[in-house]
């Protein structure tokens, strides 16, 4: 019998709010990798943006809210549990000393956030503790020049079967089904008072009503 090691992907943000983009990318992802599960994870201080005006508390609420009738999405809250600013090379630390040395840990991340991720805080040790996962993005485009393209070069994995050949180190970039939404739209929808339904789960709708978050009545 071949053994299967646990693979678990992560996509960090500030889901400020959740969106079907996020959900629908994050389902989609865990079957194309058959991935044990993918987990949300909220980042409490952003080091590249200003405070969301939304505090992290809510920002989370959203968060479990989106996944809960989905069985293999989850969200993790430890970026929440340090007051500092969110590293992800920090939270990777942290989600390797807890899945264990042999898991094949994956960090998902759009096109945006990738063409920019040589201004994160170790940004290069990233891979020192995970996989990461480029996921399209409608309108946005990989480097093709400088440190960033050149990473990639060095590390790219040709497709999701390389991804269990080793725990950590490689990058993927994986299509999924685009979905042209961004919680940037969504915010500024809501405060116009136009229909956000088909961008949110109900739940999270819901919930931004109750709260008169982002302006909504
Ligand atoms: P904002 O508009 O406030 O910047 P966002 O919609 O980009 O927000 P984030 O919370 O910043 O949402 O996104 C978390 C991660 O999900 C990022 O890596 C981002 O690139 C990715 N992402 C967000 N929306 C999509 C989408 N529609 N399709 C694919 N990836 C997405």
């Amino acid at each position: 019998m071949t053994h299967q090691q646990t693979l678990i992907a992560f996509l960090g943000g500030t889901f400020n709010p959740v969106h079907n983009g996020h959900v629908l990318s994050a389902k989609e992802l865990q079957q194309v990798l058959s991935a044990e599960r993918v987990c949300l994870v909220p980042c409490h201080r952003p080091p590249h943006r200003d405070q969301p005006g939304v505090s992290s508390k809510q920002r989370l609420a959203m968060a479990e809210l989106a996944v809960a009738e989905h069985e293999h999405l989850c969200v993790d809250s430890c970026e929440l549990q340090r007051d500092q600013l969110s590293f992800t090379v920090d939270t990777l630390e942290h989600l390797r000393e807890e899945y264990g040395e042999d898991s094949v840990l994956c960090w998902a991340m759009g096109t945006d956030a990738f063409a920019s991720i040589s201004s994160w805080h170790r940004w290069q040790e990233i891979l020192a503790f995970a996989h990461i996962i480029v996921l399209a993005r409608p309108g946005e485009t990989l480097p093709l020049h400088g440190e960033v393209a050149h990473w990639l070069q060095r590390h790219q994995l040709p497709d999701v079967k390389a991804l269990r050949e080793k725990s950590r180190g490689g990058i993927l970039l994986q299509n999924l089904t685009p979905y042209p939404i961004s919680a940037t739209s969504v915010r500024r929808a809501i405060k116009e008072s136009h229909s956000v339904a088909h961008h949110l789960p109900a739940a999270v709708l819901n919930y931004i009503e109750q709260h008169k978050l982002y302006g909504s009545h």
